[in-house]
């Protein structure tokens, strides 16, 4: 039998049956016009996503990185300053994108397991009188340590100084799954992918783009070519792609759309808030400890748990992937060999979550971990029993 069971790596995520079939259409001419009353809505209906009515959404074939270098290519001219804390692997892999694009980066290295320091940019945005720095950069979600870093506090310490940089947000991992304020926040891009909270298949970039983020592409002067906003809004505009697009995928952000919508989408935030408090209960029962700091950074979507000392977290991953079939996150970057994640996201319901619990815990059994059989499984049990269950979650 093939295997069945769910993934529970932070994306990609699982694909609902509904998806599938979505994604599952037969070749069509992306120029004839009916294309425009497909795509056109798919568009209007990703703002909410987002919670913007000033952005413009744009989307193309690429994944999550890609999305990061059209945000700096089309924003930005070679030598100027951007501003980004590295607390992860992914704000890592952002900085030297940055770095690969002539940019000069003025770095904020931070402790991994904690989140953006609004502080530490408040200080070094008021110090930038003459105001070189052009755009901040920070990933709302870092995969890698399972932290969420408070958008809003950084948005309040750019407005202390009255700085005008534009403010760029990594979102690929938090999107559509837990809240996202683009306007409240004044973000200026935010990034993400069709992989993980719209629960489709990799490959299509999503994006957002604020006024200002496209008035200062008028002006910057990185090369770009696939990646330029330019010709995907001109031919957004009368419905099509400057390239051919990915219309399976266009075809699935629709359905997509229509389920978040269907479920709601305080309720999907409410949903991935419960998931991750049964991963918390049963890792606090297994009396191990999450990456992230502290409570006020952890993370819906991804749990990063640090392996007792003397274990290594690869070994777990593999055993749990070749003794049970099941795939968790391994440990990135810094983390590598010393914490395992648990993804909760996407296409989840409670009963999935304790499948996964269950064979982690059978994995660290096996590899004699200090822990007791069933422990962490019964307190997310616990807790997902008495705090308000919707037994119809549909995921
Ligand atoms: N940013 C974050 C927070 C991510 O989690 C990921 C991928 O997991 C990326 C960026 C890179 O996205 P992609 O792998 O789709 O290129």
């Amino acid at each position: 039998m093939s295997n069945q069971n769910p993934v529970f790596i932070p994306g990609p995520t699982n694909i609902p049956d509904r998806l599938r079939l979505a994604m599952q259409v037969q070749t069509q001419d992306h120029r004839a016009p009916d294309f425009v009353e497909t795509f056109a809505p798919v568009l209007e209906d990703t703002k909410k996503v987002f919670a913007t009515t000033s952005g413009k959404i744009v989307t193309f074939p690429a994944s999550g990185t890609g999305g990061w270098e059209a945000s700096v290519s089309n924003t930005l001219s070679p030598g100027d300053t951007v501003l980004v804390a590295r607390y992860g692997m992914f704000s890592h892999r952002w900085i030297d994108l940055c770095q690969r694009h002539g940019l000069d980066v003025h770095i904020i290295d931070c402790p991994w397991g904690s989140g953006a320091p609004a502080d530490k940019f408040a200080e070094v945005l008021a110090d930038d009188r003459d105001h070189r720095i052009k755009a901040v950069l920070v990933t709302h979600n870092e995969t890698a340590t399972g932290v969420r870093s408070d958008i809003g506090a950084v948005r309040k310490s750019m407005d202390a100084s009255s700085h005008p940089a534009m403010l760029f947000v990594d979102c690929v991992s938090s999107l559509a799954s837990m809240p996202f304020e683009f306007d409240k926040w004044g973000v200026d891009i935010a990034v993400s992918g069709s992989q993980k909270g719209f629960m489709l298949a990799t490959g299509m970039a999503i994006l957002c783009v604020s006024p200002k983020a496209l008035d200062a592409m008028e002006q910057a002067r990185l090369p770009r070519t696939f990646f330029d906003f330019r010709d995907m809004m001109a031919a957004n505009a009368s419905g099509g792609f400057p390239y051919t697009p990915p219309l399976q995928l266009i075809y699935g952000m629709r359905e997509s759309l229509k389920m978040l919508f269907e479920e709601g989408l305080d309720n999907v935030y409410a949903r991935h808030f419960r998931l991750a408090e049964g991963v918390r209960k049963a890792t606090a029962a297994w009396g191990l400890n999450l990456v992230a700091q502290s409570p006020d950074l952890y993370s819906d979507t991804v749990s990063a748990i640090y392996v007792p000392e003397g274990f290594d977290s690869n070994t777990l991953t593999d055993h749990a992937f070749n003794t049970y079939g099941v795939s968790f996150g391994i440990g990135l970057g810094e983390m590598n060999g010393k914490a395992f994640r648990i993804g909760h996201l996407g296409s989840l319901t409670d009963v999935m979550v304790l499948s996964g619990l269950a064979t982690i815990e059978m994995s660290m059994a096996d590899l004699d971990y200090p822990v007791e059989l069933g422990s962490g499984v019964a307190a997310a049990q616990e807790y997902f029993r008495t705090s308000c269950a919707n037994p119809m979650q549909s995921a």
